[in-house]
This record gives structure tokens, C-alpha cells and sequence, in this order.
């Protein structure tokens, strides 16, 4: 062992790298110190992997023989367990093994190195067949890593003292790893709500379901650690896919059965703040259900898929189903409740979007016809090249209100408004423009066509009308084409407005077309 001094300055050095370097740096200090301080010839550091429930050996200082043996070398935690059992520990964490103990522990180890060290019959020579471990773990006694060493440069068993100074060197490596933990735990929350955050207000910003359903599952695959995550939507009796992010190229499955959902939640294991882990044998067919990334340990990935059920109003009307996590364990509480936010949040656009597109037809619809008012109007003749339009005004309609009343005008305007539907093909465009006046827009007519087809309107009105008011109501269109196609909207609309002129003027009851 070093002289005093010496150690005192190596651990003063070790501290301050602890709260000053990155954790690989931390454990490679460690190493140095337990070797220079300690006097180890081999010191190996060993962290765990909660996923696979076993310890890594992530750094091996010492012999080349013992780098390729031990690097990359892992240990299962049951098999650390039973070794330590069997070791003398005669200072808290510090386990120290007599060889020619028998102990079998030691076979289940894939990876043993044995130092080639001469043997001796001196009880107090270190034996190539000895061992050194210390135990590092957190607070909550949730397992971090162990240190191994060996080949002692003294040649002899360790005292207490030595003992006692390798757990103060080994507490630096355990300080860093349980920062380090924390650390990781505390940067996952906040990276998560910081996306949550950016999510929430583009998923308000989607104008469509799809758009909507494609964002939630690109954010759990990219953003929350699944490698596969699907969005189903509920039609009668099956659930259809709606959206998907897969890291693999295995296209999921293209429906789903409600019921089959239904029994699978009502089957969860465990339910996490709206978020609910299961079987995914229970849910999906056999080659959806494997995982490719299961782990091994407890809290390990086995299988499971995590659902998120959509509700609306009382009823099943979607999932999300996340699959693959990266770190291939069983998502925590904080994660689950993560994605549970986000699949509210989704919901809560998709609501959104609903009373957006609703509101939307009504500003764009006339409440006493249903047919669409004149919002929109020049882009959406724009959009019709080739059409031609037909201007309706009913005739003398003042006196009918004067007459009959308001109400018996109303429903005048209704009727009309029903024959207008009626009259439409497939791609006409009834409009109300205001008061007693109508547009249909047709598409791909020519004159002939418009002709004709404001000549069958004509009649059918007095026909159609003629119960709602004795004298008979009768209409007058004006239509409009744009021959050479050089009109805007307005343009056509004034020479719409023209043959209306003409047709009122000629003493209405008739359809006109203005010419140049
Ligand atoms: P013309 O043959 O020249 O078109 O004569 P007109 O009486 O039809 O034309 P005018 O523009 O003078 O009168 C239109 C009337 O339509 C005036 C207005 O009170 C009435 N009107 C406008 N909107 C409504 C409505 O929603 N319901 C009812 N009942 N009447 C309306
Ligand atoms: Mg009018
Ligand atoms: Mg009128």
C-alpha cells in the first residue's frame, strides 16, 4: 500500500472528480485509486442492468488476459447473491473470499479470471484462487454495480485496515453511480414534459383526425422510448388501424376485435394512471404479440403491450397500443402516466377538431335552406373551371311576404331551397346567396346544358310551389358561362347578374343570357 500521504492525496483527487467528471471518468479514477492506494494488480467494475437483472463488467483494469476475459462479462444477480453468502465480511459491503472454500457459486460464472500467481503455504500469502468484491448500491438499497480486485501487490490477504480503505475508495464509484441515477431519472421527467408540452399545442393544431392519430403514435415511438407504437379507431365491431410507427418493417395488424379489447383490459394485470399493461397474447395474433425487446430481469419487458383505451361519452372508441421499449423494461409509473397525458391530450384535439369542423359548416350553411351561404364564393367558382352559373331570383317574392306573411315566405325559400338540392347532380354547387336569391354553380356545362337545365328549374318551380301559394310563385334566372375562359369570378358573377337584368326586364318568369 501506498504511504499516507500519498492515499490521503489520491482520495482528496478521487472527490473532487466525483462532483467535477462525467461517470466513465469517475469509474476509471476509482480503478486508479484502488489500484495505486489499494494496491490491486486487477480491478474490474461491474454495473447493473436492471433490464436484464445482472451486473456488465464495463471496465477492467490490469493484464491484458484479464481485460479479454472479464470485459463485456456479465454476472446474473441471483448468482451474486448466493457467492456473497459464502464470503467473509468483515467490514460492511466488503466481501473477501478464502480460496479452497468450495464454493460452487463460482461455476455458474461463465467468466472467472485466475491470476498466474505463485501459490504459498503462508495462511496470510493472497492465494490466486482468493477474491475481493465490494457491493455498490443506492440509498434504497436498489442494487448499482460491485468492484472486484485481485492480485494484491503486497502478495497478502488483506488486513481490516486494507478492507476498510477499499470501501472508502469504492463509495466514490457508488456516490457517481447513484448521481448518475438520479440524474437520468430526473432528465427523463423533464425531457418528457417539455415534449408534452411541444406535443399538446401541435396536436391542437391538427386539422385532421388522421393527423392527430399519426402524431401520437410518432411521439410514443420517437419521443417516449417504443419502438412500435399503433393507433385503432373503433368501426361497429372492430377496431381499424389508424395510424402506426414501427421501427421494424412488420406492417400490425389491420383491425382488431372490440371485444377481444375489452377482455384484455378487463384481464390487465396492472392499470397505471389510465394506462394499462398486458399480455399482448391476450390482444394481438401470436406474431404481433413477440417482443423484440424483452429483457430478463423482474421489471423486465416480457410480451406485454401497454394500452391506452380512447373513450367518448361512456364508450370504447379507440386504443393506442405501445410496444418495444428501447431499455426493454417495464415502463414507470411516470412514463405510463406520460403516455396516458398524451392519448388525453389526443383525445382532447380530436374533440376539438370536431367542434371546429362543426362550427365551420355552420358559418359556410343558411339555416332555413341548409344549402351553403355565399362565404367563399369567388374561390370556390374559381376552383370550377368550365362551369356556368345560373342566378335565381324569385319573383315579386316582396309581395308574397306582404300577402301570405313572413312565415309562408320561409317556407317558399325552403322548398326552393329542396328543389335546388334536388335538381343538383352529383358535383352542382346550390348556393343562398341572400334574401330570395340562389346561385347553382355547374360544373363542365356548356351553353345548351345551362339552357336546359335553368328551363327544367323554371317549371318545376311553379310546379313545386305552387301549393305554398295560390297565386303561384314563379322565378327568373340568369345564366353565365365564361366561353374563352378569360372571367374571374366576379366577372362572371356581374354577367350572371346581367341575364338576371335581362330576365326581369323581359317580364321575368324566363331564363336569359346576357351576351357582350
Ligand atoms: P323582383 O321580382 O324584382 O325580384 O321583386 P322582389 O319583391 O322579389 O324583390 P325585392 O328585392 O324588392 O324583395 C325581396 C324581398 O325578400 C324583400 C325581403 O323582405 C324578402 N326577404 C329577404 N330575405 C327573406 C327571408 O329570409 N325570409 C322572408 N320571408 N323574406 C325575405
Ligand atoms: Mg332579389
Ligand atoms: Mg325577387
Amino acid at each position: 500500500m501506498a504511504d499516507d500521504g500519498a492515499v490521503l492525496e489520491r482520495l482528496l483527487r478521487l472527490s473532487r472528480s466525483v462532483s467535477e467528471d462525467p461517470l466513465p471518468r469517475v469509474l476509471e479514477a476509482v480503478a486508479d485509486t484502488v489500484m495505486a492506494a489499494a494496491g490491486f494488480r486487477t480491478v474490474v467494475m461491474n454495473v447493473f442492468r436492471p433490464q436484464w437483472d445482472d451486473y456488465e463488467a464495463v471496465l477492467v483494469v490490469g493484464e491484458q488476459k484479464s481485460r479479454e476475459v472479464l470485459l463485456g462479462s456479465t454476472t446474473p444477480r441471483g448468482a451474486l447473491r448466493r457467492l456473497l453468502a459464502q464470503a467473509d465480511q468483515r467490514v460492511a459491503s466488503v466481501f473477501f473470499f478464502l480460496a479452497g472454500g468450495g464454493s460452487s457459486v463460482w461455476d455458474e460464472l461463465s467468466d472467472v479470471y485466475v491470476p498466474d500467481i505463485p501459490r504459498s503455504a503462508d495462511p496470510g500469502a493472497w492465494d490466486p484462487e482468493d477474491a475481493l468484491l465490494v457491493t455498490l448500491a443506492d440509498v434504497d438499497g436498489a442494487p448499482l454495480g460491485f468492484m472486484s480486485m485481485d492480485e494484491p501487490c503486497s502478495g497478502r490477504r488483506p488486513s481490516d485496515a486494507d478492507l476498510r480503505l477499499l470501501r472508502v475508495i469504492c463509495s466514490s464509484a457508488e456516490q457517481a453511480l447513484r448521481a448518475a441515477r438520479r440524474t437520468r431519472a430526473a432528465e427523463d421527467g423533464r425531457r418528457l414534459l417539455e415534449r408534452l408540452s411541444q406535443v399538446s399545442s401541435q396536436l391542437i393544431a391538427c386539422d385532421s383526425a388522421e393527423a392527430i392519430d399519426r402524431l401520437v403514435v410518432t411521439t410514443i415511438e420517437r419521443e417516449l422510448g417504443f419502438e412500435r407504437a399503433t393507433a385503432y379507431r373503433r368501426d361497429g365491431a372492430a377496431l381499424r388501424l389508424a395510424a402506426s410507427a414501427c421501427r421494424g418493417d412488420d406492417a400490425p395488424p389491420a383491425a382488431l376485435a372490440v371485444d377481444a379489447a375489452a377482455a384484455a383490459l378487463l384481464a390487465a394485470s396492472s392499470a397505471g394512471s389510465g394506462c394499462w399493461l398486458l399480455d399482448a397474447h391476450a390482444l394481438l395474433p401470436h406474431a404481433h404479440a413477440r417482443s423484440a425487446r424483452n429483457g430478463r430481469s423482474q421489471q423486465g419487458w416480457s410480451d406485454h403491450c401497454l394500452l391506452v383505451p380512447w373513450h367518448a361519452d361512456g364508450a370504447l372508441t379507440g386504443i393506442v397500443i405501445a410496444q418495444d421499449p428501447g431499455d426493454r423494461m417495464v415502463p414507470s409509473d411516470e412514463r405510463r402516466r406520460t403516455i396516458a397525458l398524451l392519448v388525453d391530450l389526443a383525445a382532447a384535439a380530436h374533440r376539438a377538431l370536431a367542434q371546429r369542423s362543426a362550427l365551420d359548416r355552420l358559418s359556410r350553411h343558411d339555416a332555413l335552406t341548409g344549402l351553403r351561404n355565399r362565404r367563399g364564393l369567388d374561390t370556390l367558382i374559381a376552383a370550377q373551371p368550365n362551369a356556368a352559373l345560373l342566378l335565381c331570383d324569385l319573383d315579386h317574392f316582396k309581395r308574397i311576404n306582404d300577402r301570405h306573411g313572413h312565415e309562408t315566405g320561409d317556407r317558399v325559400l325552403a322548398r326552393f331551397g329542396e328543389l335546388l338540392r334536388e335538381h343538383a347532380r352529383e358535383h352542382d354547387i346550390p348556393i343562398r346567396l341572400g334574401g330570395e336569391e340562389f346561385l347553382i354553380v355547374l360544373p363542365d356545362t356548356d351553353h345548351a346544358g345551362a339552357l336546359a337545365a335553368a328551363e327544367r328549374l323554371r317549371t318545376a318551380t311553379t310546379a313545386r310551389l305552387a301549393d305554398l301559394v295560390p297565386s303561384g310563385v314563379t322565378v327568373s334566372i340568369g345564366v353565365a358561362l365564361d366561353g374563352n375562359g378569360t372571367l374571374d369570378a366576379r366577372q362572371l358573377l356581374q354577367r350572371a347578374d346581367r341575364s338576371l337584368y335581362l330576365a326581369k326586364e323581359r317580364g321575368r318568369n324566363q331564363t336569359a343570357l346576357a351576351t357582350d
